[in-house]
């Protein structure tokens, strides 16, 4: 028999999240997701949707019509685009620069594509004239790129590849999931012709919904493509030329379909989440998305001043940092895992291990959304310092803390 009584109310511990996401959600999206539901067809609800789109324009930057939301965590919007875009054996172009650009390889291979990638070492970024060579001598049809890779801290530039992508007759996308709201992202200036995101990172909410946002030269391929049943959309521009999309829940011209005035049923919409990514938006347009950049630079630029003041080396081209997560080498004689755990347990506060090449040798520290704070950091800094001491790191106690707080003062 099971016994019921040993399965208490979820009640988690309050935990101060400063790592590469998630991290805590703003409680004002919490209480949005905590209201009630209403029907998917509830005029309310179809208004809702309108809404975020708008709301989520201006996240982008974009006049782009289609600008909306999937349901699942970041990679879900990732694969409604690739699956949609991607024919078998078109050439994809990948700059991979961490384990990022490594998954949008893998969902390329998972679509037929003929996978081309470029590599520099982890902790680098591409310039724009290593990825044009590539791009001269692959020829794709796509370039995927992750625009801020959480594994290495890195950020791409992406402003001068949308010109490049444009003169080779090339379609560009980024995954901006890690880098969204709290690095500068300028869909239509930068020529981006797809683009997905995901709440958990510098947006302050859950994971759990990924608002994406495509081009109208996106929308006119993703149309081409033939649905499984004849007749199954309305839209006119379907011609059915190419193979139909491998996927329904992916189905970006169904999803078009179902957010557009057509309202052809195809999901349901995940409403709390719905909820949750509408309040992520208004938070940050109200603050203003320029300052809210400007907030994760600042939390960020004391976070790296408080971990040099204690005197710990940071990993990676600083000059090509993201705002919002530093990569901290581990001292020799420590270990790595010993100090997360007592982070946790002794400070309730969690900071980011790493992978692959990094596994052992960084912890990643994210000042994000919610957590790009004053009070987030000189807790963050002031445990570390602590649990470092106390394993014999020694540190001038005190001198983490001071340098982040002058970081403030100036
Ligand atoms: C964190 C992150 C993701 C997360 O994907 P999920 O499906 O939400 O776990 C995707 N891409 C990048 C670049 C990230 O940093």
């Amino acid at each position: 028999m099971l016994d019921i009584a040993k399965f208490d109310q979820i009640n988690p511990p309050s935990r101060l999240l400063m790592g590469p996401g998630p991290i805590n959600a703003d409680p004002r999206v919490l209480r949005a997701m905590a209201s009630q539901l209403i029907g998917q067809y509830d005029p309310v609800m179809t208004g809702y949707m309108n809404q975020v789109m708008e709301l989520y324009r201006g996240l982008f930057n974009t006049e782009n019509r289609w600008t909306m939301l999937i349901d699942g965590t970041s990679r879900a919007g990732i694969e409604a685009i690739l699956l949609s875009a991607i024919r078998p054996g078109d050439k994809v172009l990948v700059p991979v620069f961490g384990r990022f650009g490594h998954l949008l390889c893998e969902i390329a291979r998972r679509c037929r594509a003929e996978v081309h990638t470029i590599e520099v070492p982890w902790g680098d970024v591409f310039t724009p004239d290593q990825i044009e060579d590539a791009i001269k001598k692959v020829k794709p049809r796509l370039l995927l790129t992750v625009q801020g890779d959480t594994s290495t801290t890195m950020l791409q530039p992406l402003e001068q590849l949308g010109e490049i992508c444009r003169r080779h007759g090339v379609l560009f996308y980024t995954d901006a999931t890690a880098s969204f709201g709290g690095n500068a992202l300028e869909t239509d200036a930068w020529g981006l012709d797809a683009a997905s995101a995901g709440l958990q990172k510098c947006l302050g909410g859950p994971s759990g919904s990924s608002p994406i946002t495509l081009s109208p030269e996106f929308e006119e391929i993703v149309r081409r493509r033939k649905c499984v049943e004849e007749g199954i959309r309305t839209d006119e521009h379907v011609d059915g030329d190419d193979e139909m999309i491998y996927s329904n829940y992916f189905d970006l011209g169904m999803i078009m379909d179902y957010w557009g005035p057509e309202r052809l049923n195809h999901h349901t919409e995940a409403t709390s989440m719905l909820f949750a990514a509408r309040e992520c938006a208004r938070l940050i347009l109200e603050e203003g998305l320029d300052n809210c950049i400007a907030r994760h630079e600042l939390h960020g630029a004391a976070l790296l001043a408080g971990i040099q003041g204690m005197g710990l080396e940071t990993f990676g081209d600083l000059s090509h940092k993201m705002n919002n997560v530093l990569g901290v080498v581990i001292p020799k004689d420590i270990h790595g895992e010993q100090v997360r755990q007592m982070m946790l347990n002794d400070f309730s506060i969690e900071i980011g291990t790493s992978f692959g090449p990094l596994q052992g040798k960084i912890w990643r520290i994210g000042t994000m959304g919610y957590n790009a704070r004053k009070d987030c950091v000189l807790q963050t800094l002031t445990a570390l310092e602590a649990v470092l001491n106390r394993l014999g790191f020694k540190s001038t106690q005190g001198a983490a803390l001071q340098a982040a707080w002058n970081c403030y003062d100036k």
